[in-house]
């Protein structure tokens, strides 16, 4: 069984013995032999996240007597939560004008009578736990639900109580939160929370361990009959648009610290954010253990520039027609030293959420002139190469400056430069997109939309957008390639583009009959394994080499 702690502070061996035969079958009794002494021992009470009920404390000790104990107990922001009673053999009234005026409770009269101290203390801690100060430590203001630091404590007291019966850890989230707070003010997202708090205890009783952290972080400590009762049901409704997510951490590990425990419960609510019918998600390991890679290559990213680890493959890019040469698109590669290769798809993603993309585009950006100035020198024929520019570097003003310097630093003609620009760029910032790409093609640089047909834009947009090229998406093509002519909307699209005086490329060709339609419906240029992968820059000059002996 749990119990509450108290801590008794007595030099006398006899009497300290006798106060813990008292205490003990009520309450977990620890000791110390003198005020300073106790002060170390709660400390260390504290710093587990534990807490003292009540202190009985003797005045005349060695080292640090009581009253100075006293005294520096009620500096402390925890310790003067606690309340004490003094034992006392001699009541006078100085001596109890003085305990009191140094912030002592009440007091205990030597010799014990074991009836009343339990009778007292008893009535003493349940004052205390009701008392406004020991609410602030305990429970959360908002919601009366507890709060961050003695959910943790009360994590530990289960395992104390029972080690052998399963726990788990839940925690819910509601879905945009934030914005429902901006949408329709602090107050109704007060109401939101409150209500959330009520349905909990409504549904698990009003015992529940239940807490909220910050904001809409709830987490529950369930035991295992809770939890089961919790699975059939599903979850809380509130209201059919609001959304709850509910993520589980089931206590497998009791030796793992419980901050831990409900960051992974959190772990789990996390990774099924915005998933459409996936309402609750259970931690597993892999999700740990995806998270520390993410946080590997989030870590490695400028070792990784400065030890080139990052180099450019290139993937030609052909006209429909004739198969000809017509450019290529450099694509990042990593060969990181511990991982291997690691896919553009994953890190560049993550480097964008985590705002670290642009280093590595200036260092990708650069790579590419450098490989077009040596094909140069070498006297070979270049075609105009394209290289991706994530969402953040697009909104740069300086974009046109960064390229122009490069193109002078390398020698290399604006013609030879188109900038790969996702189409989610235009359809969020469009207006800054424009600017951008109108100071870029007044210097000769290209722009290619790319990722067209994965998002929202439309077709009337273009002729606003300043785009020379769109890239149809890979999904986009091999979906409408996949349907008869006449139900594609394919042909429509480059029918509108050229009318626009825009070129299309179509991405991701893997099939003679993919691109059999392309060439009917008057697709102008095409990329993907079909024709060829990206390849490193050495096979790439070779194609570039053909494109001489052709000549
Ligand atoms: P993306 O810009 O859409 O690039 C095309 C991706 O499709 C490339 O994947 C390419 O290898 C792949 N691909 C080409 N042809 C085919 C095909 O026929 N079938 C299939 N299934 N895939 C094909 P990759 O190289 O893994 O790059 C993934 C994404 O990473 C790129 O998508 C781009 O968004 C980003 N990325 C790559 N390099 C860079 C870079 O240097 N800077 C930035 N900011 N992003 C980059
Ligand atoms: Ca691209």
């Amino acid at each position: 069984m749990w119990k509450r702690k108290i801590l008794v502070v007595e030099d006398n061996e006899i009497n300290r013995e006798m106060l813990v035969d008292i205490l003990s079958s009520e309450y977990d009794v620890i000791t110390a032999s003198n005020g300073k002494e106790a002060l170390d021992v709660i400390k260390n009470v504290y710093q587990n996240k534990e807490y003292i009920s009540l202190i009985l404390l003797d005045i005349i000790m060695p080292i640090m007597d009581g009253y100075t104990f006293l005294k520096k107990l009620k500096d402390d922001e925890y310790g003067a939560l606690i309340p004490v009673v003094v034992t006392t053999s001699n009541v006078n009234e100085v001596d109890e004008v003085l305990a009191l005026s140094s912030g002592a409770t009440d007091f205990i009269p030597k010799p014990y009578k074991a009836k009343i101290i339990l009778h007292r203390v008893a009535n003493i801690i349940k004052l205390r736990e009701h008392s406004a100060l020991i609410n602030q430590v305990i429970y959360d203001k908002l919601t009366g639900l507890y709060n961050k630091d003695y959910f943790y404590q009360q994590i530990k007291n289960s395992f104390v109580r029972n080690d052998l019966e399963p726990f788990y850890i839940v925690t819910l989230n509601i879905e945009n939160f934030k914005f429902f707070n901006e949408s329709f003010g602090l107050k109704a997202g007060d109401n939101l929370l409150n209500e959330i708090a009520k349905k909990i205890r409504n549904y698990f009783g009003n015992d529940v361990v239940a807490a909220r952290f910050t904001a809409d972080r709830f987490f529950l400590l369930l035991n295992y009959n809770q939890y089961q009762a919790f699975n059939n049901k599903e979850a809380i409704e509130i209201s059919k648009s609001i959304i709850i997510r509910w993520g589980v951490y089931e206590i497998v590990d009791k030796t793992i610290p419980v901050e831990q425990m409900c960051d992974r419960a959190s772990l789990a609510v996390n990774s099924i954010k915005g998933q459409y019918n996936k309402y609750i998600n259970c931690y597993d390991d892999n999700m740990r253990k995806a998270l520390l890679r993410e946080k590997m290559l989030l870590d490695s990213i400028d070792e990784a520039i400065e030890n080139k680890q990052f180099f450019v493959y290139f993937q030609p890019k052909y006209s429909v027609y004739n198969k000809e040469l017509i450019g290529a698109e450099a694509l990042v590669r990593w060969n990181h030293p511990r991982l291997g290769m690691v896919s553009p798809g994953e890190f560049i993603p993550l480097f964008e959420k985590y705002g670290v993309i642009s280093n590595l585009d200036r260092f990708v950006w650069e790579e590419v002139f450098i490989h077009l100035s040596n094909y140069k020198k070498k006297g070979y024929k270049l075609v105009p190469v394209s290289m991706n520019v994530s969402r953040v570097d697009a909104y740069n003003s300086y974009l046109s400056d960064i390229f122009l310097n490069l193109t002078k630093k390398y020698d290399i003609e604006p013609k030879y430069i188109h900038l790969e620009i996702t189409e989610s760029a235009y359809t969020k910032s469009p207006k800054q997109i424009i600017k951008t790409s109108i100071d870029l093609k007044k210097q000769g640089f290209s722009i290619e939309m790319d990722d067209f047909g994965s998002g929202y834009s439309s077709l009337n947009m273009f002729s606003m957008l300043e785009v020379d090229v769109i890239k149809l998406d890979i999904d986009f093509v091999q979906n409408e390639t996949s349907k008869s002519i006449d139900r594609s909307i394919l042909g429509d699209v480059i029918n509108m583009a050229h009318r626009m005086n825009i070129r299309v490329v179509a991405e991701g060709v893997e099939t003679n009959e993919q691109l059999n339609k392309l060439r009917m419906v008057n697709c102008d240029f095409v990329q993907g394994y079909l024709l060829k992968k990206p390849i490193p820059s050495d096979e790439f000059e070779n194609e570039l080499k053909k494109l001489l002996i052709f000549a």
